[in-house]
């Protein structure tokens, strides 16, 4: 995918190198006593590319993980905190683990111990790299990396930034845990904002109505699901899990079904819903948005052919392989590229990061003022409204809504909204103004590289 993009620019060998190739990986091999006896672990934090620093990029619990993937993954963030103007190089992380067989107090422990190792060697710091929640991590981990971090270096002001996607009460941001499946919701918005493209992917009309699959109910696929299903009118069709998938037309009630697993360990016996065993079959089905958030791979060349949908998003990292981007491609199926579609968590994780170094919350001290001025014009429209007497009054719901200043939620998801638009208009610009770019995924990788390498010409490189 690296490669189609380059062959349609125009830089020097050499720069195209540098900035395709990995950095570095370190290989951490661990012992924790667990249960009466020593186990290692073996975990990886790999960079891509240091063109900004700090670098940054999640740390995944699986037991797929493996060298291969984490520097993929790590490549793939420079790509994606470039196309979102986030200041920061790619790296990711990894803990090969299945987090599911180890309780609270375990999973601590190791947590630590692979934070220790990271930090001691500069591979979790504020400055130069900072990790974040991904696949089988969350806000518990990351407020266990940053109270290690704090720990080990007791005199750094700045100690808080050096992990994002931490609870609001150890230093997060409002509105971080959603964010990518808000990033998601988002992109769709904009891409129906563009009548010309969603004609590529014979779509019409607005999302309000549109079937969707959505593959994987965890943090990404539960709220993007949820918020297209409440915000925007959509009917949640299918939901594909570890066990199996469920089928309903007229559309599923995504809160029940997450209430559903998380009692039952799965989707399985889930009322009122078709339930097919073969989960995989169902991202085959018909509809109208197909939304792969759970792993990579599970769109590839023994499945693409018989993908239906005429437009797929991919809010998981790297869920279309190679091969099936081509035939998809030969279909005229559009994809909306993981690099932009849940780029969201990058992007309120920057805020995050940012609001840490501020030491203040977004909208402390402007909000309270944000309010007085607006009151002085609503007291002017009122004295106004006396002297007109019935002909003219200021309805109740917009005064309270006008004279509202914005909190740190409002703001996070005002700049969420801001950045996921401009940035899909970056991509689409390429998309339409270059006949030989032909999808989504070429032009977003032809925006973003040719972001890193400004960033090398600048340094001299
Ligand atoms: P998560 O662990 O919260 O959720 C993953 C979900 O997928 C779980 O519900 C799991 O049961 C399900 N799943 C696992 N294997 C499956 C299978 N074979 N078939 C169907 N469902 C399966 O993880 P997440 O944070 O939601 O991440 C999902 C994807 O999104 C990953 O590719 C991750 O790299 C990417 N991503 C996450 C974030 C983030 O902020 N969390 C940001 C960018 C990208």
């Amino acid at each position: 995918m690296f490669n189609r993009a380059v062959a349609l620019m125009d830089l020097p060998p050499g720069l195209e190198e540098k900035i395709r190739v990995c950095n570095s990986t370190y290989t951490v091999r661990f012992g924790v006593r667990l249960r009466g006896q020593i186990q290692t672990f073996t975990g990886y934090r790999s960079v891509h590319s240091e063109h900004m620093e700090p670098v940054k990029g999640g740390i995944r619990y699986a037991m797929g993980v493996n060298q291969d993937e984490v520097e993929a993954l790590a490549a793939l963030m420079t790509y994606k905190c470039a196309l979102v103007e986030a200041p920061f190089g790619g790296s990711k992380g990894g803990l090969r683990i299945d987090p599911r067989q180890y309780d609270e107090h375990e999973l601590e422990l190791i947590t630590r111990r692979f934070a220790y190792e990271l930090i001691k060697r500069d591979l979790i710091d504020p400055a130069q790299n900072v990790p974040a929640p991904d696949m089988g991590t969350g806000e518990r981990e990351m407020a266990w990396i940053a109270d290690q971090y704090a720990r080990m270096n007791t005199t750094d002001i700045n100690a808080r930034a050096c992990v994002t996607g931490k609870p609001l009460n150890a230093g997060g941001i409002a509105g971080r845990v959603e964010a990518t499946g808000r990033g998601v919701q988002y992109a769709l918005r904009e891409f129906f904002r563009h009548p010309e493209d969603m004609a590529a992917a014979g779509l019409a009309g607005s999302l309000d109505g549109k079937r969707v699959i959505v593959q994987g109910l965890g943090n990404v696929g539960y709220h993007a699901a949820s918020f297209l299903r409440d915000e925007d009118g959509c009917l949640i069709t299918g939901i594909i899990e570890r066990d199996g998938a469920l089928v309903d037309p007229r559309g599923l009630d995504v809160d029940a079904v997450r209430d559903w697993i998380a009692k039952h360990g799965g989707v399985s016996g889930f009322p009122g819903a078709e339930y097919v065993e073969n989960g995989a079959l169902v991202l085959e089905q018909a509809c109208d948005i197909l939304i792969p958030a759970a792993l990579e791979g599970v769109i590839n060349r023994t499945n693409a052919a018989r993908v239906k949908a005429p437009l797929i998003i991919e809010a998981a990292n790297g869920p279309i392989t190679a091969a099936a981007d081509d035939i998809l491609r030969d279909k005229g199926t559009v994809i909306i590229p993981d690099m932009y579609a849940n780029a969201g968590g990058v992007t309120v994780s920057y805020f995050e990061w940012v609001k840490n170094l501020s030491h203040i919350r977004f909208g402390r001290m402007q909000r309270r003022a944000e309010e007085a001025r607006t009151r002085l014009l609503i007291d002017e429209l009122e004295r106004l409204d006396r002297y007109l007497g019935d002909a003219w009054a200021l309805r109740p719901e917009f005064k309270e809504k006008y004279l509202r200043g914005s909190d740190e939620l409002e703001l996070v998801r005002s700049g969420l909204d801001d950045t996921m638009r401009i940035a899909y208009q970056s991509m689409r610009e390429v998309w339409h103004a270059r006949p030989e770019v032909k999808d989504l995924r070429t032009a977003a990788y032809i925006v973003s590289i040719g972001k890193v390498a400004a960033s090398y010409r600048a340094k001299g490189i």
